[in-house]
């Protein structure tokens, strides 16, 4: 973090991009971008920045001012606010605004890119969160329980393999069992 550039000044209006507090304000850099260029860094307040920095001590209530940010045009915001999103994704706000949240795929691929090994994504390429609904997408024979779960099969209220990005659990036939995010579907 430094001070802004001039450019960087002009485009925040002397305000953090996320939040909007006025006050000293750091120069961000969004990572794994190296800051070079403006575009690659986001405005930040005192709050932002060290709750960025230190995600566990994140207090939720700050982070409601995500329900703007995740708007702004800039992608660096954008992704500031996208991870932020799912730091918080054990709640059920973030949960809905990550729903609606849009990112073009260079943007989404900066966002993705410090996590890419415990993101979870079913076939489509689309991130599965706790919480979700899947379809599966062939029919999976179910190992030890002697049945297979048919094609087209709802699974309601997943959740992921924390270790594991290519597992998810979900309830099949009354059965807990662990599906395989490349044979799911996200429908929620
Ligand atoms: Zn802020």
């Amino acid at each position: 973090m430094s001070v802004l550039s001039t450019e960087l000044t002009l485009r925040c209006n002397v305000k953090c991009e996320i939040c909007n507090a006025t006050g000293e304000l750091s120069a961000y850099v969004v990572a794994p971008k190296t800051g070079n260029l403006t575009e690659e860094q986001v405005a930040l307040c005192e709050t932002c920045l060290n709750q960025i920095q230190s995600p566990e001590t994140a207090d939720s209530n700050h982070w409601r001012c995500l329900n703007d940010s995740m708007w702004s045009p800039i992608a660096a915001v954008q992704v500031v606010s996208y991870r932020m999103l799912q730091n918080l994704s054990d709640q059920q706000w973030a949960q809905d605004l990550l729903g609606m949240m849009y990112l073009d795929d260079p943007t989404q691929e900066w966002a993705d890119a410090l996590s890419s090994s415990t993101v979870h994504k079913d076939s489509n390429g689309n991130i599965l969160l706790a919480g979700d609904t899947i379809v599966l997408i062939k029919d999976l024979e179910v190992k030890g329980a002697n049945f297979t779960a048919k094609r087209g099969t709802a699974v309601r209220k997943i959740s992921l393999v924390l270790d594991n990005p290519e597992q998810i659990e979900g309830r099949v036939n009354d059965q807990h069992i662990v599906l395989l995010t490349k044979f799911v579907r996200k429908t929620s």
